[in-house]
């Protein structure tokens, strides 16, 4: 793993998503890191209460980043987020010129990767990415999570289409057809 990447950042990350996962939302954390160490931005995972799929926690920290440059050129910048960023938040990290992601679990439904989207020209291609740090944590915190919503018999958030990304199915080893 490079150097540059800081585990200090992703346990902030992490503690954000324990944030979501406080308000019953499937518990992730973002946050943005300038070139000099400060942190610009967080976000946690805030779909359910926003009601919307823009409230993802990287758009979220990307939101507050920009605004505390009063710029969305964010180059220089690392998003450290807990679970493997979905194909949207990847396309808005590159597209605010960051430097590098650095997340912790797969997310092997939605993550970015799976979908090997074709970039546009504008699109900044030299974006680095690391995985796996506190991998476990993120992800047992995504499966404990879901573990309660069980419990608490929510189908709100047990919808078996809720689980966007995908580890619950692999820690149940249930089957499922879309
Ligand atoms: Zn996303």
């Amino acid at each position: 793993m490079n150097q540059a990447v800081s585990s200090h950042f992703m346990k902030e990350a992490l503690s954000l998503a324990h944030m979501a996962f406080e308000q019953d939302e499937v518990p992730i954390g973002a946050l943005i890191v300038d070139a000099n160490g400060v942190i610009i931005g967080r976000g946690f995972n805030h779909v359910e209460t926003s009601k919307s799929q823009l409230a993802h926690a990287e758009l979220i920290a990307i939101a507050q980043a920009s605004a505390t440059r009063n710029d969305w050129r964010l180059e220089g910048c690392t998003i450290y987020v807990t679970i493997e960023p979905c194909s949207m938040c990847f396309s808005a990290i590159q597209l605010s010129r960051m430097a590098a992601v650095v997340y912790g679990a797969h997310s092997p439904r939605f993550g970015y990767q799976l979908d090997k989207i074709a970039m546009g020209g504008v699109y900044k291609k030299d974006i680095k990415t690391y995985s796996g740090l506190f991998a476990d944590e993120a992800q047992g915190l995504v499966k404990q999570f879901f573990k309660k919503q069980r419990k608490l018999g929510e189908c709100k958030i047990t919808g078996l289409e809720k689980d966007q990304t995908g580890i619950d199915d692999a820690a149940s080893g249930t089957r499922r057809t879309a």
